[in-house]
């Protein structure tokens, strides 16, 4: 099968790169390197099995030629981080709505199937810890809070897609990653694990917003993939959403001690206070964000298996090296 992954030099593009040259596939990556490192791939340079583009989702001619190429789309570009997003709002709605819309029509030329990774800040902000269903409501802040851009604008893509399925059926499937961590995840854009062991392995002290409180699900890659991979396989899975995620939840707080006791560090836990984190006006937290997953796993069997422990023991020892 020939595999195209846009955003393929990013942290879990690179991963999925990887995944399916190990299943004998033929990998096509185009990654404009705004947030992704050539870093992340350099390594799979010499296999003839994979080509790295070094362009942008934007280039339509470019992408005309690697979607008509390939069998399979998974469409990964997007500006992520909260960092990333309050720093560059209006790049962040043009690669998101712009380059989406791109891929999505080309794909619907030749109807080649699309995983769209869209993300859990869907669901935006919710009183009280039920998780989210697929089919839950959104409860966004006002427009003037930045990170809501990235909320809405992936809200938009999904829109299209399910509006390409319904009156095109092109193939597609949305996916909704909740928390996904990993070796290659940087802590450049906002990623709070990244961010912590490098401050734990520094001895910097590590830097918990707000209370530390909110909580989240942490899914590492290799399950997050699983899920993915098999997402793209499965013909009932097209037209419909997914959330992809895990039930391994902590505390933000929590979060810094454990980090700083597996990287045996001497880091300081220090708290601070939002209004000191981010410029006035540009951030909102969440205090609950837990995946309901019984849709995925009906549907393609997902079960992830690596709690927080072992991911952040492996994330540390990637930082290490
Ligand atoms: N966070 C923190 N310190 C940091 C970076 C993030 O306490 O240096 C908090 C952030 O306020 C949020 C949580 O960690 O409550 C997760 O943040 P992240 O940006 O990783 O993801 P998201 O908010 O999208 O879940």
């Amino acid at each position: 099968m020939r595999v195209l992954i846009t955003g393929g030099a990013g942290f879990i593009g690179s991963h999925l790169a990887e995944r399916h040259l190990a299943m004998g596939d033929q990998v096509t990556v185009i990654d404009n390197l705004s947030t992704g490192v050539i870093t992340n791939i350099q390594h799979l340079e010499n296999n003839p099995s994979i080509t790295i583009c070094i362009d942008d989702v934007l280039n339509v001619a470019l992408m005309r030629e690697l979607v008509d190429q390939c069998d399979l789309i998974y469409h990964l570009a997007a500006a992520v981080g909260v960092d990333f997003i309050i720093d560059n709002p209006l790049q962040s709605l043009t690669t998101n709505i712009r380059g989406t819309e791109i891929v999505l029509e080309l794909a619907n030329q030749s109807k080649k199937k699309i995983v769209l990774a869209s993300t859990s800040e869907i669901y935006g902000k919710k009183n009280g810890h039920v998780p989210f269903a697929e089919d839950s409501d959104r409860i966004l802040g006002p427009t003037t809070v930045v990170r809501w851009n990235y909320s809405t604008s992936k809200a938009v893509d999904e829109l299209f897609a399910l509006a390409y399925w319904r009156e095109k059926r092109l193939p597609c499937v949305i996916v909704r990653p909740f928390n996904v961590i990993g070796p290659r995840q940087t802590g450049q854009y906002g990623m709070v694990v990244p961010r912590f062991v490098k401050q734990a392995l520094l001895g910097h002290p590590i830097t918990v917003y707000g209370d530390g409180e909110q909580r989240r699900c942490w899914t590492y890659v290799d399950d997050a993939l699983d899920g993915l991979v098999a997402l793209a396989a499965s013909d009932r899975a097209v037209g419909q959403i997914f959330n992809l995620g895990s039930h391994f939840e902590m505390s933000i707080r929590d979060l810094a001690y454990r980090i700083r006791h597996l990287a045996h560090s001497i880091s300081e836990v220090e708290f601070i206070p939002y209004e000191k984190a981010w410029p006035k006006g540009t951030y909102e937290d969440l205090v609950y964000r837990t995946p309901n997953l019984d849709k995925i796993r009906k549907t393609v069997g997902y079960d992830p298996k690596i709690d927080l422990d072992e991911a952040l023991t492996r994330i540390i020892a990637y930082f290490e090296r």
